[in-house]
């Protein structure tokens, strides 16, 4: 059998990786400033991560949630205490989009709506409803262009107030990322987050905040809606929650009520998903991974900034959108095969840098080096 060839792949096989390295199965060593796509938080093997899991796996990997589970229990208390959302209620899952897919299907459980509004440049997962509201006509099938969705343009609060003034009491939920990460790393501003807030309060909508990509500190803040201070009804949370173990959640505010069979999922919340979810969190606390990501996040913005090829600097903390104009659409291949250095795309010449959270500084300048060869050539 073949591989249904649907992704674009470099030729390049992985054997291992430590930190933020990773080597190729004949030893050439790759700086990883990509995370596999936001998606390791702690750095690859990291020993704490490793032996919780395999600790775990000695003793049981599986069983369904027929039965309990004292690890979830775990996940989210530790979950509630880092985020701040004591008081939130934790939804297992296994992936982002199935995150924001419960998320939606939760809102329009809670209000009994049908409406939902997304983003230009939003991308929120491909499954029925996430893909629905993600913002590529491209990946939407025929069988999921419903008429769920009502996209606005980003960050544009007159936009959001109209929508809300003409159709507001049928509007089940808004979704939003924090900062939008596969639209090319554009941070949300305050003010158009405090507005769904409001608007949301007003109509009782619901505000999804997707932090799939955005979330689970890679900002320095554990969600990046934080920034502004407001707090949304539901997060749906993913990628860096188990460092590569597929594990996602959403955490879900006191005024929604559960009932039984609302939500469901096979392996959303296994034993080693959860000791995954755990090992990450206690690293994350034990290693104060999140001062971490602000620290080495603003010394490289600063030193980014020194660069006048630069079009655009976006983002917070570990996740950064370098916006170069047309003749510098080689740097990231460059990096990738002259200075053996991963990083991200988005539309439009964005290079998106997502590496571990526990990046260090030498790294960072190994890959700002790199950065400045590349420009300069
Ligand atoms: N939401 C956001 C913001 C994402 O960036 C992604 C993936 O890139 C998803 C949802 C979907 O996550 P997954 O690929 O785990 O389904």
């Amino acid at each position: 059998m073949n591989l249904f060839d649907v992704y674009p792949i470099n030729d390049i096989e992985i054997a291992k990786g430590s930190g933020s390295l990773i080597w190729d199965k004949n030893g050439l060593e790759y700086l990883d400033m990509y995370g596999g796509h936001a998606v390791i938080s702690i750095g690859h093997s990291h020993p704490h991560y490793i032996s919780k899991i395999t600790e775990q796996i000695n003793k049981i990997g599986f069983y369904s949630n027929s039965i309990k589970i004292p690890l979830q229990e775990e996940l989210a208390e530790r979950l509630g205490n880092i985020s701040g959302k004591d008081d939130y209620q934790l939804f297992l899952v296994n992936s982002g989009a199935e995150a924001n897919e419960n998320a939606l299907k939760l809102a329009s459980f809670y209000n009994g709506r049908k409406k939902i509004i997304a983003f230009k440049g939003a991308f929120h997962g491909r499954t029925s409803l996430a893909v629905e509201a993600t913002d590529n006509p491209k990946i939407i099938a025929p069988v999921n262009q419903n008429e769920h969705v009502t996209f606005l343009p980003f960050n544009d609060v007159e936009a959001l107030e109209k929508t809300f003034a003409t159709m507001g009491d049928e509007i089940s939920a808004v979704i939003v990322e924090g900062i939008q990460g596969v639209g090319g790393i554009r941070v949300a501003d305050d003010v158009f987050l405090q507005k769904i807030r409001t608007l949301c309060d007003k109509h009782d909508t619901v505000f999804v905040a997707d932090s799939v990509q955005c979330g689970y500190g890679r900002t320095g803040k554990f969600y990046a809606h934080d920034f502004s201070e407001v707090k949304a009804d539901i997060y749906p949370m993913a990628k860096g929650m188990g460092n590569g173990f597929p594990i996602g959640g959403i955490a879900i505010a006191p005024k929604f009520k559960p009932w039984h069979g609302m939500l469901g999922t096979t392996f959303g919340g296994n034993h080693l998903a959860c000791a995954a979810g755990i090992a990450v969190l206690e690293v994350i606390q034990q290693e104060n991974l999140l001062e971490n990501a602000t620290k080495m996040g603003n010394y490289l913005m600063k030193e980014l900034q020194k660069f006048d090829e630069i079009t655009e600097l976006r983002g917070h903390g570990l996740m950064i959108g370098i916006e170069l104009p047309e003749q510098f659409a080689q740097v990231r291949k460059d990096l990738l095969w002259k200075h053996q250095i991963f990083t991200g795309e988005a539309k439009h010449n964005v290079i998106r840098l997502l590496p571990a959270l526990n990046l260090s500084q030498q790294h960072a300048d190994r890959f700002l080096e790199a950065f400045e060869k590349t420009i300069k050539k």
